[in-house]
């Protein structure tokens, strides 16, 4: 009988033009890349364990479990093979193939072997409306470490905000019954409408290791410093007052009875500048931006 070679009826592989084929190796490099630089954040700190296996990068979750368990420090070979194997994990999983129960105890192994991911710093930044802070916020998320929370409002998106992205936008009912279930960190009312911080996803990224920035008025500030002692406090003032009333006006996003409004309450701001940890004066994005990654670290 004729015998059949092994791939008879498969489908043969696929052939690569030779642009395909550097634009697979150069893909390939810039993973490699990617993956050593994770490993370098976790060795030095600045990333933990948890926020790694927790990344939504697919970089990060084609990595080998025990090659991210070897570069923490003081893990080692040893240790991350005896940890896989309590937690039940083969040597050759990668952290997308984690299951719920895996990633469980995995979690529970590392404390066991006291691999413990400090808690993430809680760091406010407030000051007058108009002063920058979201812009200051926004470039601050940028930092590997650092997530900026998503506040929730009542009031009406402005043009080009998006519902999850810029805010949470609710309905008054709905504000009202997170109140009632104690979700909110802290809320405020500001210029007619509320302002709120869900609690929940603060709390579990600082338990990863995040820093988290909240970029709230006065009020919130102030319930912070009450209900979170540990938390940083840092008030970004304009380089004058003239200066502020004209990035309010600027903005063009209120009319100017609004304009006037905030510029009234803007001052009232200034004088809550001393119940602040640091005072930061924005002058330049960037400086302001440089002065409170030092500050956080
Ligand atoms: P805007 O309506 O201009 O986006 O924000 C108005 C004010 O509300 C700003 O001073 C902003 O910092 C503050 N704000 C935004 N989110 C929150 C929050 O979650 N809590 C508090 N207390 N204030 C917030």
């Amino acid at each position: 009988m004729k015998r059949q070679s092994p791939n008879y009826g498969k489908i043969p592989p696929p052939v690569l033009s030779h642009e395909d084929r550097l634009k697979a190796g150069l893909k390939a490099v810039a993973a490699r890349k990617k993956r050593a630089l994770i490993k370098e954040q976790l060795a030095s700190g600045k990333i933990s364990y948890l926020q790694a296996i927790h990344s939504d990068s697919l970089d990060v979750n084609r990595m080998k479990v025990i090659d991210l368990l070897k570069a923490i420090p003081k893990v080692g070979e040893v240790r991350a093979k005896l940890i896989m194997e309590r937690a039940g994990i083969s040597l050759s999983r990668r952290i997308g193939g984690l299951g719920k129960n895996q990633l469980e105890k995995l979690e529970k192994e590392m404390l066991v072997n006291q691999v413990q991911t400090p808690l993430g710093k809680l760091i406010v930044i407030s000051g007058p409306g108009g002063v920058g802070k979201s812009t200051i916020s926004k470039e601050l998320g940028k930092q590997p470490n650092i997530w900026v929370s998503i506040s929730a409002t009542t009031r009406e998106p402005r043009a080009g905000e998006i519902d999850g992205v810029d805010y949470l936008f609710l309905t008054d009912e709905k504000f009202d019954s997170m109140v009632a279930n104690g979700e909110f960190l802290e809320w405020a009312e500001f210029a007619g409408n509320r302002y709120g911080t869900p609690n929940e996803p603060v709390s579990r990224r600082r338990k990863n290791g995040q820093n988290v920035i909240l970029e709230i008025e006065i009020a919130g500030a102030r319930q912070i410093r009450k209900n979170e002692p540990g938390a940083l406090l840092v008030f970004i003032a304009p380089p004058s007052m003239e200066e502020l009333a004209g990035r309010l006006i600027e903005r063009g996003t209120d009319d100017p009875a609004r304009q006037a409004a905030r510029l009234a309450l803007a001052e009232v701001e200034m004088a809550a500048s001393d119940e602040f940890d640091e005072v930061v004066i924005n002058y330049q994005v960037e400086d302001t931006v440089a002065s409170l990654v030092s500050l956080l670290s």
